[in-house]
């Protein structure tokens, strides 16, 4: 089906059903399992151990990647980006869709049954280690090492902002067998899956400006012995299952931006609706009515074409423009909504502790992280 084929759904439907409460009772686990962690887990710049493994026993870890089943996903993680703290959300979706996501995909049974079951109960937690310091939008510079052995490979390289990177018991990682400055990494890259505490594997906390709670840390591979059936997918192929990966992630963090637009115009227009200005609620000046109005107009075009690149998926159907669009789109969306959050908040809202100045800095990310707006912007162009 193309992607204005007539026959495409009308997913106001799926919106309004809201299957069968569903949207509630994952409402109802955020709020007890979540909301009352948030703050610790920000100051701590991670969730806990125990969060993970609470997580993982009301069922929120194990919903589904692929089939109509991923409906309730695209809920949760819009849900989830509700709540309005970026890093929680990018840990959690890091670990039980974006990491995840290649061990579903590409992984052989092996690899699956060592894995997930772990990581959906919340006992085993999932980290995705593919950028370095010279391969980020673009991964050709590529370094890290996968040197083959006799039994599999050792891995010798650097990971940079890995989420999830101090706790994470296994990490699904990028490297080339070519030599350095032997041409295009991508070209002879694999992935592989590498336990975390292997020898040779360290972790050093890279604090972010936004996205606290993510436990952000740059990894270092040092003749990490891997052995071959960790090989993740085709050896040296790993560009056809990255095509694939990123779409979902881009699909992922545009839902999750979604909900953080959501969570983020809630707070405006409750403040402007208490907060006065000239004898009046702020709320009543055109200026920040129009404001606001821009806003939640495109905030639904976004959450309706979100839930459309979220049906896609469910039918197997998730094509690399709509990922980039909703992406781009959600997460600019957010950065502007995050703002225009912060603006009408004036200086209470700048304070290092305000809500509105943590969104702002969660925001800003969104665009950077999982594909600059400027790629996403170039595979718009090109894949239509
Ligand atoms: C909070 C956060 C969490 C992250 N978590 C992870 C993680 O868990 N695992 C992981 O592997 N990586 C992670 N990343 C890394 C992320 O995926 C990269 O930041 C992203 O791929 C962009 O790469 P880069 O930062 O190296 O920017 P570069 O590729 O060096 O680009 C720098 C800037 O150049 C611009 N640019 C890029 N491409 C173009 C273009 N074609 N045309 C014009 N301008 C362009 C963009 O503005 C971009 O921001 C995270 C990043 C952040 C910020």
């Amino acid at each position: 089906m193309r992607r204005d084929d007539p026959g495409d759904p009308d997913h106001t439907d799926f919106l309004a059903a809201d299957h069968g409460g569903f949207r509630t009772r994952i409402r109802d686990l955020l709020d007890s399992l979540v909301s009352p962690n948030a703050e610790d887990w920000e100051n701590e710049r991670r969730i806990s151990r125990s969060g993970w493994r609470s997580l993982g026993e009301s069922g929120l870890l194990s919903l589904a990647h692929a089939g109509p089943c991923f409906l309730h996903s695209a809920i949760f993680l819009e849900e989830l980006g509700g709540l309005g703290f970026g890093g929680i959300r990018a840990s959690v979706a890091v670990h039980a869709y974006m990491a995840s996501s290649y061990l579903h995909l590409f992984g052989t049974e092996e690899q699956r049954q060592r894995y997930l079951p772990g990581a959906r109960q919340g006992r085993l937690i999932a980290a995705l280690a593919l950028t370095e310091s010279t391969a980020g939008s673009d991964l050709r510079d590529l370094v890290t090492r996968a040197h083959p052995t006799e039994h599999g490979y050792r891995v010798t390289g650097e990971k940079l902002y890995v989420a999830n990177g101090s706790q994470a018991d296994f990490l699904i990682t990028l490297a080339t067998s070519r030599p350095p400055g032997d041409g295009n990494g991508l070209s002879a890259a694999s992935l592989l899956v590498v336990d975390a505490d292997a020898d040779g594997v360290s972790r050093h906390p890279e604090p972010m400006l936004g996205w606290h709670s993510a436990d952000m840390c740059r990894v270092r591979l040092t003749d990490v012995d891997v052995g071959a059936d960790r090989l993740v997918g085709r050896p040296d192929r790993a560009l056809l299952h990255l095509v694939q990966a990123l779409d979902f992630e881009r699909l992922v963090a545009g839902m999750l931006a979604v909900g953080g637009v959501r969570h983020c115009l809630a707070l405006l227009r409750a403040f402007v609706r208490e907060h006065r200005v000239k004898g009046v609620p702020l709320g009543t000046h055109q200026a920040v009515r129009h404001r606001i109005a821009e806003l939640e107009s495109s905030y639904e075009l976004v959450r309706h074409y979100g839930y459309r690149a979220a049906w896609l998926q469910a039918n197997g159907r998730l094509d690399t423009h709509t990922a980039s669009v909703l992406k781009l789109r959600a997460t600019e969306l957010a950065v502007t909504a995050a703002q225009t959050c912060l603006q009408f908040h004036g200086a209470r809202g700048y304070a290092a502790d305000a809500v509105a100045a943590r969104l702002y800095r969660d925001a800003m990310a969104g665009p950077i992280a999982g594909g600059a707006s400027e790629l996403l912007r170039d595979l718009v162009y090109e894949t239509k």
